[in-house]
């Protein structure tokens, strides 16, 4: 639930937040006009590879504010975006968004960047995404392979031939896909060898407690299970150098997490790719 602190901030107390009617009615009415009043941004938290600690990517992030409301995490607005279908036209607006800044900064670092988008199964239930993830890597010249977009179990609801057609139209296109918050969910591991996914994520449930109140024994067979499918995989959430040691030792391809970076605004990740050497 939430709690106004003064000075427009909402303070929210638990991961699962129940609004009671009026105020997912006021997000509602506040959302529909969030795009026309210019109140959407897009952070960027780096990933990077647990080698090297070389950024190679970053996932874009949904941020919003309003003048009202303050700061309302995308965790809050969501779900209500997602019920009222306003996750169509938002997320196309986080698909173009992320595609022309990718572009942006191949141009200016002439590095290869994966920028990775999460992608709504609302928005994966319709038919045109594809179209648009298309004519947006045509309008804005963006390597296909520099996007990678993210799904999560909630995609694998039914129809399982549907679901791995329009994997595999993604895939024709070059883009890459991965699988989020992994092993949160149930039905990974019936449906991990059917449907061609790139890379897997580590959800942050099984990192965060290590090694005080969880062995690492999960994240250990989540990343054995990935390499021995052939999929990269990635450990979210990393905050401690204990876990990142751990995760690297186990042979985790790539970490994203508050230990090397936050989500940042897009001047603030140019600011530090610029500095990077390569
Ligand atoms: P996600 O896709 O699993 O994104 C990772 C979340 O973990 C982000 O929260 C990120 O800020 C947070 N995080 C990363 N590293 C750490 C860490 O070391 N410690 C902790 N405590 N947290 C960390 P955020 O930005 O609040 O986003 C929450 C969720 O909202 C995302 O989870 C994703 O499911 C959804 N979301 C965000 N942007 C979009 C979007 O553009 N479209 C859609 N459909 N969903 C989005
Ligand atoms: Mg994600
Ligand atoms: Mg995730
Ligand atoms: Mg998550």
């Amino acid at each position: 639930y939430a709690i106004q602190t003064g000075g427009n901030t909402y303070v929210y107390y638990e991961k699962e937040i129940t609004h009671s009617y009026l105020e997912n009615l006021k997000l509602e009415t506040h959302l529909r006009s969030a795009l026309k009043k210019n109140e959407l941004s897009l952070n960027y938290q780096p990933q990077v590879v647990a080698e090297t600690k070389e950024i190679i990517g970053m996932e874009a992030l949904l941020r919003w504010n309003n003048d009202e409301l303050g700061n309302v995490g995308p965790a809050q607005f969501i779900p209500v975006a997602e019920r009222t279908d306003l996750i169509i036209p938002i997320g196309d607006w986080v698909l173009e968004e992320a595609i022309k800044q990718n572009k942006k900064w191949m141009v200016l670092t002439n590095r290869r960047l994966v920028v990775a988008v999460n992608l709504s199964p609302v928005q994966f239930k319709k038919a045109d995404f594809i179209e648009v993830i298309k004519q947006l890597l045509e309008k804005y010249e963006l390597p296909a392979e520099l996007l990678e977009v993210e799904v999560t179990e909630g995609i694998l609801v039914k129809n399982i031939d549907s679901i791995k057609s329009k994997l595999d139209k993604i895939k024709e296109l070059g883009v890459k896909v991965s699988i989020d918050d992994f092993g949160t969910g149930y039905s990974s591991l019936k449906y991990l060898k059917r449907l061609n996914f790139d890379k897997l994520k580590i959800d942050r449930e099984f990192i965060k407690n290590y090694p005080e109140r969880d062995n690492g024994n999960i994240a250990k067979a989540i990343i054995m299970l990935a390499n021995q499918n052939g999929l990269k995989v990635l450990a979210e959430g990393v905050e401690t150098k204990e876990q990142f040691n751990f995760l690297k030792d186990n042979g985790c391809d790539e970490i994203q997490g508050y230990y090397f970076y936050k989500p940042i605004t897009a001047s603030e990740f140019e600011k530090i790719i610029l500095n990077e050497k390569n």
